[in-house]
């Protein structure tokens, strides 16, 4: 409102002072005498005005006539389109015309409508940087895969649009699922433009895929440089890359590199599980167990999980069981409530054959949380103290149909992987696994529930008829042996 106003107001004071102007010329007196070829002429003050805008429009006309003149001598040499190119004045117009009506067309999904105008716009404007995309790109829509693959190649030759040909090609290649290729093709586009984010995680996620642990630390580092990743992520995420790395079995075939990994992936992220696990296994092949407890405590103080108890007792392989119970409160005292605690503490005590102890060690979990371990656990003490088979196996069926407690859960497809790995094997997205109960009622119990009744229906008659132990169900007998796995595990360690 306030805009437009000033506008008019403007307007009408340029109006006024022309007016002005124009009368103050026609009062003065004098003006521009001229002289030529001995004629001498006198132009009054108005007049002189007129004659400088008529020699301005003689200029322009001399310059037009001049571009006719080389236009032609063009012509005359040899270039044919150079007449009808200066005669065309509407040509261009009318190309960059043809290249917004197929970009439109691109964005509302009319890849033949795009495709014509695309070819319109390279004829008219035989611009091929700025007509190629839209070829490419109307092609791919179209399903013309042959021509889009021509186009970007072109687009490579050309030093301005040869990151988006290589990004192009690069595409396809991953559609097609050609990823060794598509992986040569991400690392010579992200050379180009090294800050380019898509396609840094497109290398990333291609090459964890291919397991070139030491390319993907190197493109997570320019990640990190181009302001892309927070720190701690950065940190979580090479410490995984460098996991992966170590990530070969450390026995003794694992050499000296591998152990510096496995330490460094512990060092970057002193939570992550595996890590920790493997660092210490590292430190224990150095004869250093000092360095491998204080790397469990570490980890255990944030989550205590089994793999860390197993590692924590390769620390002292030859020793009794007693001695293990006593050196484990190391650990046990950390999180005593924890589930993870309670179970390692009964596992070790019934290894010890201090059943009061270990029932004490579970406490009241089973009536709480009990999955499949713990049941099993119960099963072992009430054999330890003597009960009936049919207690024994009252608890080992009632494992059987509770759930298995936590495992290796992909955050984002909730698969359930046996072991931990950088990359989910099911969906295949990086850094996704944790340790958690898995949300998805899990396949045992669909057929546990069933046959439950019959199992335990069996064993009862069984028990009451004669005293026998021997279980003739194969499946019942299945079931004991799975579940009955980490006390057996314990058992041989002791052996
Ligand atoms: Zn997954």
């Amino acid at each position: 409102m306030l805009w437009s106003l000033l506008k008019i107001l403007v307007f009408v004071a340029i109006i006024g002072l022309l007016a002005m102007g124009a009368g103050f010329l026609m009062e003065s007196s004098g003006g521009v005498q001229i002289t030529v070829a001995g004629t001498e002429y006198t132009l009054g003050p108005l007049q002189s005005v007129i004659a400088l805008g008529v020699l301005v429009f003689a200029v322009w006309l001399f310059f037009k006539l001049l571009t006719l003149l080389i236009a032609t001598l063009k012509f005359l040499n040899g270039d044919e389109t150079a007449l009808s190119r200066y005669f065309d004045r509407s040509r261009e117009k009318r190309g960059y015309q043809a290249l917004a009506d197929g970009l439109m067309a691109l964005a509302s999904g009319e890849g033949r409508v795009a495709m014509t105008k695309a070819n319109k716009a390279e004829k008219l404007l035989n611009k091929p940087e700025l007509t190629n995309l839209l070829v490419a790109q109307a092609a791919e829509m179209t399903g013309d895969t042959k021509k889009a693959t021509e186009t970007y190649k072109k687009l490579v030759t050309n030093n301005a649009t040869r990151f988006v040909g290589v990004r192009g090609i690069m595409k396809q290649k991953l559609a097609e699922g050609d990823d060794e290729t598509a992986r040569k093709l991400a690392e010579k586009a992200l050379a180009l433009k090294p800050r380019h984010e898509e396609t840094q995680d497109v290398l990333l996620n291609l090459q964890t895929r291919a397991q070139d642990w030491a390319g993907a630390r190197s493109t997570l580092t320019s990640k990190l440089k181009a302001g892309y990743l927070p720190r701690d992520v950065f940190k979580r995420r090479d410490a995984v890359l460098a996991l992966s790395e170590a990530k070969v079995l450390l026995d003794d075939t694992a050499t000296v590199e591998q152990q510096e990994h496995a330490i460094e992936a512990n060092r970057l992220s002193p939570d992550l599980v595996p890590a920790a696990a493997m660092a210490a296994r590292a430190y224990i092949k150095k004869g250093k167990p000092r360095a491998a407890t204080k790397i469990i405590k570490k980890a255990w103080e944030v989550q205590p999980h089994p793999d860390l108890a197993h590692a924590f007792a390769e620390i002292a392989p030859d020793e009794t069981p007693d001695q293990r119970v006593k050196r484990f409160t190391a650990l046990t005292r950390i999180h005593p409530e924890n589930m993870e605690t309670r179970l390692i503490l009964a596992e070790l005590n019934i290894v010890a054959e201090d059943f009061p102890e270990a029932r004490r060690a579970l406490g009241d979990v089973v009536e709480k949380q009990g999955d499949a371990r713990a049941y099993t656990l119960m099963a072992a003490i009430e054999r330890g103290e003597g009960a009936s088979d049919a207690v024994v196996q009252g608890w080992l069926a009632k494992a059987l149909n509770a759930p298995r407690g936590p495992q290796w859960v992909c955050d984002n497809c909730h698969d359930i992987q046996p072991e931990w790995g950088p990359v989910c094997q099911n969906c295949g997205s990086f850094d996704t696994l944790s340790w958690q109960t898995p949300q998805t009622p899990e396949i045992a119990s669909a057929t546990g529930v069933h046959m439950l009744p019959l199992i335990v229906g069996a064993l009862e008659d069984q028990s009451e008829a004669e005293e026998e132990p021997e279980v003739d169900d194969p499946e019942v007998e299945e079931v004991i042996e799975v579940n009955a796995e980490p006390v057996e595990i314990e058992q041989e360690k002791r052996a």
